[in-house]
């Protein structure tokens, strides 16, 4: 969800021309009572903190991956409470669920991920780099916040549908593991999603805003895995074949091809295993790689990159032994009638009011960056618009992209980090626990059931969704990139998470 100056600018215009509503105003049009009925549902006081600390819970858990196994249950356990039909470990994954509510058509999904990143842990409301347990995983991408907002959003509009009794289905698309992208296209083949007519995206971002067309990379995230033979490596190192020679070759490899490669292209790793000792020819050596580049280009570039570790394998005189792709997919393909109703609603909504401790928090740690120190936002992003004509969208990539190949989606992006914070990065961890991003993600469900409400009691607008997909996916059909014999990572982040859950819950109890 980033936002360009020329968006900014654009947005100041239409703010000098449309008397739009005010941060935390309602616009003064004629509001249908059933969206009326999950706007005041979600704004009731107990409301904000009860899913706030559902929010600041799965932050505190801080899961990797696959490994959601305490936050997938919490969100799944107060869908259930609330009345929705839970079905768990779904597609392979045992954090996987879908929680639905209703009966027959329309069917509109609400997706919501709750996974957290590596090595970035940091206290919350601290406004210096200060980790809860240093090497821990922290939510830096505020995903604590996401499935949360989705679920807060499906019992707003359950309740609307007990109050005023319109039909359809609502289901929360409880989805893993999005910061290795590993779990849509496998919740895609299982067949989840058959028969949704439209869906709700949702990401945290600073601002309040939606955007259409296409955006970010399509990505292999593949492990390339060599095996060689020990030996004595200063006593007959003739003997052995290095595999971490193999990982160092294909690597140099790899970076020569960048050159080479449409700017569209991002390509990065990290060694997984590299042996354990010097003095041992290293038998076993893998590198994880995320190639990264338009759905156009995308498989071309792979291709070159295993060139690239079969020239490893081959100089190294080791084998090749696997090519493990843990996941492969699509550019965001977002729907354009989606994101205008879904824009049209966070105007409804408005940005929420912050307080002086939240601009106080803003401030601080916008200094510690050597950010500007401006606070939090007061205005609405604009609509964004696809930036045709650019050889490069974006560089970061969601498996959402696949959802958007086969019913039309969109993403509403809701605030609650602070600007300048940086994604990934400890300071963004700092931003998703406390009062602001339980504002954040309260706007974020509002907006959310209100457009969720819109779909399901008119059937023009999820008919204008509907017509626009229908005509797109006849010159872009869907074809996963995923191979038919990957299965999900249950395993990848199993180790790593193992190694700091107790240490998070004993650092967490101690407060
Ligand atoms: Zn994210």
């Amino acid at each position: 969800m980033k936002r360009t100056a020329a968006f900014a600018a654009a947005l100041a215009l239409v703010l000098t021309l449309v008397p739009g509503p005010a941060a935390g105003a309602p616009a003064k049009i004629k509001i249908a009572k059933e969206k009326q009925f999950v706007l005041d549902w979600l704004a009731r006081p107990e409301a904000v903190e009860r899913f706030g600390q559902i929010s600041d819970s799965i932050w505190d858990y801080a899961e990797l991956g696959l490994q959601e196994f305490n936050s997938s249950k919490l969100l799944a356990d107060t869908l259930e409470a609330a009345g929705f039909k839970v079905e768990r470990g779904l597609a392979g994954m045992p954090t996987c669920f879908v929680a639905t509510y209703g009966s027959g058509r329309p069917v509109i999904g609400l997706l919501g991920e709750f996974d957290a990143l590596p090595m970035i842990s940091q206290k919350g409301r601290v406004p210096r780099q200060d980790p809860v347990v240093e090497g821990a995983p922290g939510h830096g991408c505020g995903h604590n916040a996401m499935c949360t907002a989705a679920a807060a959003a499906a019992i707003a509009v359950k309740e609307a549908m007990v109050a005023h009794g319109f039909k359809g289905t609502i289901k929360v698309f409880g989805s893993p593991a999005e910061e290795i992208v590993a779990s849509r296209p496998y919740m895609i083949r299982a067949g989840l999603f058959e028969g949704v007519d439209a869906v709700i995206d949702n990401h945290s971002s600073s601002g309040f805003g939606t955007g259409y067309g296409v955006d970010g990379n399509a990505l292999y995230s593949t492990i390339f895995t060599f095996k060689g033979k020990t030996a004595h490596a200063a006593g007959a190192p003739w003997v052995g074949r290095s595999a971490l020679d193999a990982v160092e070759i294909m690597n140099v490899a790899a970076n020569y091809l960048r050159e080479h490669l449409p700017i569209s292209q991002r390509l990065h790793y990290v060694i997984l295993e590299g042996g354990e000792a010097p003095n041992v020819v290293p038998d076993k050596a893998s590198v994880w790689y995320y190639i990264r580049n338009t759905d156009e280009r995308l498989e071309d570039m792979y291709q070159r990159v295993v060139n690239c570790a079969k020239a490893g394998a081959l100089a190294a005189g080791v084998e090749l032994a696997s090519m493990r792709v843990i996941s492969a997919i699509h550019q965001r393909h977002a729907n354009k009638a989606a994101a205008e109703l879904f824009q049209r609603n966070i105007e409804l909504v408005g940005m929420p009011a912050w307080s002086e401790e939240e601009q106080a928090f803003a401030k601080a740690l916008q200094k510690e960056l050597g950010a500007e120190q401006k606070g939090m936002p007061s205005k609405l992003d604009a609509l964004e618009a696809p930036r045709s004509g650019r050889d490069f969208v974006g560089g970061g990539s969601s498996d959402v992209g696949d959802v958007t190949l086969i019913a039309p989606t969109a993403t509403i992006g809701f605030p609650g980090s602070v600007p300048g914070s940086i994604g990934h990065h400890w300071s963004n961890v700092a931003c998703w626990r406390g009062t602001t991003a339980w504002k954040g993600l309260n706007a974020g469900a509002k907006a959310i059931a209100a457009s969720a409400v819109d779909l399901l009691t008119k059937p023009e607008e999820l008919g204008n969704l509907r017509k626009e997909f229908e005509e797109y996916v006849k010159t872009h059909p869907y074809k996963p990139f995923l191979p038919a014999d990957s299965t999900p990572a249950n395993d990848l982040n199993k180790e790593l998470m193992d190694k700091y859950r107790a240490a998070l819950e004993k650092a967490l109890s101690g407060k």
